[in-house]
This record gives C-alpha cells, sequence and structure tokens, in this order.
C-alpha cells in the first residue's frame, strides 16, 4: 500500500477536528449543557494542550543548537553578514508589500464606513510596551535562561548568534570538539522534532474541534466587511504576491513549494503562533524544500520573530477600519497624510517588535492607535473575531518566512533538489 503523506493525514485531521467540534456543539445545545462540561471538550483541551507544549517544548534547544550550527558551517562572519543583509532586505520588502496590499484593500472596500457600533469600554492589552524604544530594547534579554523560560525567542536567538559567532574565533581542537557536539545535538532535535511532526494530525483535529465547538457564528455577521477585507489581502499574499516573488527570485514552482511547506502551514492555522510552528517549518525546509541548514537555521528563527507580513497587513487595515468606524462616530476626525505614513512605518514596526505567538498583533495595536489618537477602547471590538484573523495572518507570516528562506538560500546557492 502507497503510504499516505502527513499533508493529508493533517487534512484528515482537520476535517475530523470539524466534525468532532461541530457535533459536539450541536450536542450540547440541543441537550442544553455547556460544552467545556463535556468528557470530549476535555479531550480535545487535552490532546491540543499536549500538542502545542510538545511544539514549545523543542523550540528553544532546536533554535539554539541548529542556529549555532548553521553559523558553524558557513565559515565567516563576512559570510554571516552578507547572509544576514540578504534576509533583511527581503523581510522589509515582502513585509511592505503586504503593507501595500493591505492599505489598497481597505481603501477600497471601506469596512468601516457606516458600521453601526457602541464603542466599547473595555480595551484589550493594558500589558503593552509604551514606545517604540521599549519595544527594541525588550529584545536584548538582560537573562538568557529567564528569556529562554519565558519563551522570549528573540532573546535566545540574539544569544545564540553572539555565541555562534564567537564559536567562529576560537581555534584547533577546542573548535573541533565542540562544533561536533553541537552538530549532534542539533541532529537530535531535528529528530525529536519529526517525532512530535509525526502527532501533528491528531494535535491540530483537537485543535480544530476545540475551537469549532466553542464558537458561534453570529459575531462574524457584523463586522463581516472587515474580516472580509483583512481575508482577501491575506488570500492575495499568500496566493499571488508571494508566489510571484518566489517565481521571480528562484524560478521555481512556487505553489509546489508552499505545498511541500504545508504541514507547517496547517500548524500555524491551528496553533496561531509563529514561534511555536518553527520547529516543523525548520524540519519541512530543510528534509521537505531542500533548503540548507546554514541558510534555514539563521533565516526562519529570526523571521518567525521579526518577519510578520500576515500581522503588518492586517495592523493596516484594522487601524484604517477603526478610523473609518470612528469618523462615523466623530465627523471631525481626520487622517492626515502624515498620521497615514505613521500608521504605516509603526505597523512595520509592531510586525518587527510582535511575538510570535496568538493574539500578539492585537495587543501591539494599541501603539499605533495611540498614536494617531483613536480610541484603544475599539481593540474589543475586533478582539471578539480575532482567533479566526490570527489563524489566518500565522499562516502568512509563516509562509513569508518559508519563501524568504527559499530565495535568499537560492541566491547563495543552497538549495538540494527536493527531498520529497
Ligand atoms: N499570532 C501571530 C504569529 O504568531 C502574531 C500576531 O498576533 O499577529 O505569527
Amino acid at each position: 500500500m502507497k503510504r499516505i503523506k502527513l499533508h493529508w493525514w493533517i487534512l484528515i485531521g482537520i476535517v475530523a477536528g470539524i466534525l468532532a467540534g461541530w457535533w459536539t456543539q450541536s450536542f450540547c445545545s440541543d441537550a442544553g449543557i455547556p460544552v467545556e462540561s463535556t468528557a470530549a471538550y476535555a479531550a480535545f483541551d487535552g490532546l491540543s494542550t499536549i500538542f502545542m507544549n510538545l511544539l514549545k517544548m523543542i523550540v528553544i534547544p532546536l533554535v539554539f543548537f541548529s542556529l549555532v550550527s548553521g553559523m558553524q558551517g558557513m565559515g565567516s562572519l563576512a559570510r554571516l553578514g552578507r547572509l544576514g543583509l540578504r534576509t533583511f532586505l527581503f523581510y522589509m520588502g515582502t513585509s511592505l508589500l503586504a503593507i501595500l496590499t493591505g492599505l489598497t484593500l481597505v481603501n477600497l472596500i471601506r469596512p468601516g464606513d457606516g458600521l453601526n457600533v457602541t464603542v466599547p469600554t473595555e480595551p484589550v492589552g493594558k500589558e503593552v510596551p509604551e514606545s517604540f524604544w521599549e519595544v527594541l530594547s525588550n529584545m536584548v534579554p538582560d537573562n538568557v535562561v529567564q528569556a529562554a523560560a519565558d519563551f522570549e525567542l528573540i532573546g535566545v536567538i540574539l544569544f545564540a548568534i553572539l555565541f555562534g559567532a564567537f564559536m567562529l574565533t576560537l581555534e584547533g581542537e577546542k573548535k573541533d570538539v565542540l562544533s561536533r557536539f553541537i552538530e549532534a545535538c542539533s541532529d537530535i532535535m531535528m529528530k525529536m522534532t519529526g517525532f512530535v511532526i509525526a502527532l501533528a494530525p491528531v494535535g491540530i483535529a483537537a485543535l480544530i474541534a476545540k475551537l469549532v465547538s466553542t464558537s458561534g457564528p453570529e459575531l462574524f455577521w457584523e463586522m463581516r466587511w472587515y474580516v472580509i477585507t483583512v481575508a482577501l489581502a491575506l488570500a492575495t499574499h499568500l496566493l499571488i504576491t508571494l508566489p510571484a516573488l518566489i517565481y521571480i527570485f528562484t524560478r521555481r514552482n512556487p505553489y509546489r513549494f508552499i505545498w511541500t511547506m504545508s504541514p507547517a502551514l496547517f500548524t500555524a492555522f491551528s496553533t496561531a503562533s509563529s514561534s511555536g510552528t518553527l520547529g516543523v517549518t525548520l524540519r519541512r525546509a530543510e528534509r521537505g524544500a531542500g533548503i540548507s541548514n546554514r541558510v534555514a537555521s539563521f533565516v526562519l528563527p529570526l523571521g518567525a520573530t521579526i518577519n510578520m507580513d500576515g500581522t503588518a497587513l492586517y495592523e493596516i487595515v484594522s487601524v484604517l477600519f477603526i478610523a473609518q468606524v470612528h469618523a462615523g462616530i466623530d465627523p471631525s476626525f481626520t487622517l492626515t497624510f502624515g498620521q497615514q505614513l505613521l500608521i504605516v512605518f509603526l505597523g512595520l514596526a509592531v510586525s518587527i517588535g510582535a511575538a510570535g505567538i496568538p493574539h500578539a498583533g492585537l495587543v501591539m495595536m494599541v501603539i499605533i492607535l495611540q498614536a494617531v489618537g483613536l480610541p484603544v477602547e475599539y481593540t474589543a471590538l475586533i478582539w471578539a473575531v480575532d482567533r479566526v484573523l490570527d489563524m489566518g495572518r500565522t499562516v502568512i507570516n509563516v509562509t513569508s518566512d518559508s519563501s524568504v528562506a527559499l530565495m535568499v538560500a537560492h541566491a547563495e546557492g543552497e538549495v538540494s533538489e527536493s527531498v520529497d
């Protein structure tokens, strides 16, 4: 019998999850009991938590060993610098294109015009950083063990890059022994990741079942044009912009590449966390798409934390949506051209600063709203529909990281023919 590929298992898991969640929800509403009190919900919750924990458990050691080992393969700091510059330019470029897409669609569709809503009173995200500098300085950890324990990936990456860079200056036996040790650890982490990925169909099924069993469609109605605008903009970036870039820069079939990466994209969709997905992304990029460890281990962890096209696009659409709603309530409110530019700049900055965890983009939006004088209470409105949009934008975030990894690897001559 032909072996069924992982992608298909995951798709089967998604369908099973939708059916199980839907069935649980309708059973409970017929019987008049809360979903959360059922054994089925407890199982969905337990299984999805185990899967999420496993994913997160492997990320920190995987990133550290994989990044340091990749840097040793690079041989020199100059080469690392070139790779870093290329990665950075691609990351900024894709994010700006995403912002442009969001900007165009939100101005064409104008989802906030004439929307009759009452301004909520409870804002979301009180723990938000005060300023841009605070976002930036938060990236440098004062304690790397603490950063690892708090799942602050950016701090761990920074430490790993410094560690790897100074390891390059070692010589002789010391260097050989340490290199081999780190390479072995990196191999073990890759294998552990493979093991966790094999559980993905069940984990994803549980995550989807939990979501479906507890959410109702009603809330989407009022906000439908906003949801449609975000979804359309995300889809444009996923299906047109990124594929076009992949084709232009690598001449490869972009859709085939996206399909190869799809286990990572499904994981991103169901977990809404690009950092949590990182293990799957790394493994698919190396073992599935043939991107070298040197490039993947550098580009992808950085991307999971600083490159968020979906988030950038979502910030722009949401802030302008809120501005449109607010203008309906307070007709004297307008955004100057300078303020719109500021929104674009802050949208990009927020997407860099936001962590790759669920709802991070929404919490950080407060920075932009405050900067242009919009009431932050509006975030409560968006919160109601954020889960599903978060799932969508996380898929785009991970697709963009993977696409940039492919383009950089191609430019460096580091893509082997597809393994899978
Ligand atoms: N959940 C997103 C991610 O992990 C971040 C966001 O909230 O926009 O990529």
